[in-house]
């Protein structure tokens, strides 16, 4: 029987490769094979790239078999979140709008990946332009949890963490503009990474608010994000975003225990909205950080719960209707047939081309930019967004790391919200103000709550990826 790949690590596969226990071949084929067997179910991806993959596998077993030294992640499979430009494949957003499109360059951050040596076993699935927390505004078809697929496998980079889950990849890249690493990760029991606005390149990644914007890893283990973020990391020329800091060593992993490090709980984060048993599964992660030496801290985060939603949600919509106005069918993306002049071209060709979801937050987007309601609307949202960063910085003032819930509720049912706008914007609570503040986030798993996996994340100060790894590897454990 061919060998299974499912319950290793990244950090295992690359070395087995190197060691020569087994080939990148042989890689490509079991998770080729896997994604074959588990699809059907899961329906992680829109696109498998075997050809790519193999070629990539190939490579890696010349490499090996010259005698070169081998990259950090060869041989490892890799799922894309699909506003991930890759040539040779397509690029679609999971829209209509952009159901042809032909990437006709790749990603710095895909490409730092394979040349680590990592296999593109294809892209994944999402909610359309990242918009969303279920993966369900996907306009081809919708993912489901690997632990009980009548659920949803969260958003908006719900297809790459249901690949990792289903052990169909060992690693994914995903987005995270308010949340959609972190809390997908949560639901389907992954690891995942949003770092520091700006650490990781934005080159070829299709912008849904490019202030808020990252792209990261979604992993097994913790170690594996580490390894993946020394290997996205770091300047990019191609985004002036992108910041110029040196690189840390994020996998320095020496710490066993958790004494004297101070561990700040938001009391806002923990207080009502907070389903029963994911509460429960909370404080049991924070008496176990208690019980590793950990001091818990009682601080504050007066606006970030409380305005957070409204202000990222004007925020978010305001740059997301400026980002998607090139797709007009004339400049990008699907085109109205037989238009009867230029208005209806554009009116028809976004009309026929968006879901209602994207529609929605490019007319939300457009009016709180409009004269008249700016200075109410994006001008507020823009100070309000100042006080919460200045609350994260108060916060981490007197602490090194602060520790809260991902999603007030475990992965709900498919279907269940996706007509109640509001509730859905209402789940991404916990997780959009970090990006707000630009500040890193870690999501890991805690443990269970009726049969499904309980997330929670650790949020780091500035660049403090490294800090925000090792607690989090400690705590995972
Ligand atoms: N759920 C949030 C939204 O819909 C976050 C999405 C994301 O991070 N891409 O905007």
């Amino acid at each position: 029987m061919a060998q299974s790949f499912d319950s290793l690590t990244a950090a295992q596969i690359a070395a087995g490769v190197a060691a020569g226990d087994f080939t990148a071949t042989e890689v490509a084929q079991a998770s080729l094979a896997a994604i074959e067997a588990r699809e059907g179910g899961v329906q992680a991806f829109l696109q498998v790239a075997p050809e790519l993959a193999l070629e990539a596998a190939a490579r890696v077993d010349a490499d090996r078999a010259a005698g070169k030294p081998l990259p950090p992640l060869a041989g490892v499979p890799l799922a894309i979140k699909d506003n991930m430009n890759l040539v040779g494949t397509r690029t679609t957003c999971a829209s209509r709008m952009l159901e042809n499109y032909q990437s006709v360059y790749t990603a710095t951050c895909v490409q730092r990946m394979l040349d680590a040596g990592c296999l593109p076993m294809g892209k994944a699935n999402m909610d359309e332009f990242a918009f969303g927390s279920s993966t369900e505004s996907s306009a081809f078809h919708r993912t489901n949890n690997p632990w009980d697929t009548e659920r949803v496998p969260g958003g908006s980079s719900g297809g790459s963490a249901a690949a990792v889950a289903a052990g169909e990849v060992a690693l994914s890249l995903g987005s995270d503009t308010g949340g959609s690493i972190r809390q997908p990760a949560a639901l389907c029991g992954c690891v995942g990474l949003k770092p520091t606005y700006g650490r990781v390149s934005r080159y070829g990644v299709i912008a849904y608010g490019s202030s808020l914007d990252q792209v990261g890893p979604l992993t097994r283990t913790v170690e594996d994000a580490a390894l993946v973020l020394s290997v996205i990391a770091g300047h990019d020329k191609r985004d002036s975003t992108s910041s110029p800091r040196p690189v840390d060593g994020y996998a320095d992993f020496s710490r066993s225990d958790l004494k004297g490090v101070r561990l700040g709980v938001p009391r806002e984060f923990m207080a009502e909205g907070l389903d029963g048993p994911v509460a429960k599964a909370c404080q049991d992660a924070l008496a176990r950080a208690r019980d590793l030496g950990a001091e818990l801290v009682d601080v504050s985060l007066p606006h970030a719960t409380r305005h957070a939603i409204a202000a990222y949600y004007i925020v978010a919509m305001a740059e997301a209707s400026s980002n998607l106005s090139r797709f007009d069918g004339v400049r990008y993306g699907y085109r109205a047939a037989e238009p009867k002049n230029l208005d209806d071209l554009y009116c028809r060709s976004r009309s026929e081309g968006f879901g209602q979801e994207v529609q929605r937050r490019i007319l939300l987007g457009t009016y709180v930019l409009s004269a008249g309601y700016y200075d109410a609307y994006y001008k507020k949202a823009a100070q309000v967004r100042r006080l919460i960063r200045q609350d994260y910085l108060n916060a981490l003032g007197s602490c090194d790391a602060l520790f809260g819930p991902v999603s007030p509720v475990t992965a709900w049912k498919l279907g269940s919200i996706i007509d109640d706008p509001l509730k859905m914007y209402l789940m991404d609570i916990y997780t959009v103000s970090l990006n707000l503040a630009g500040l890193p986030g870690l999501s890991f798993p805690v443990g269970e709550a009726d049969g499904l996996p309980v997330g929670m994340q650790l949020i780091g100060k500035d660049f403090d990826e490294a800090g925000i790894l090792g607690i989090g590897n400690v705590l995972s454990k």
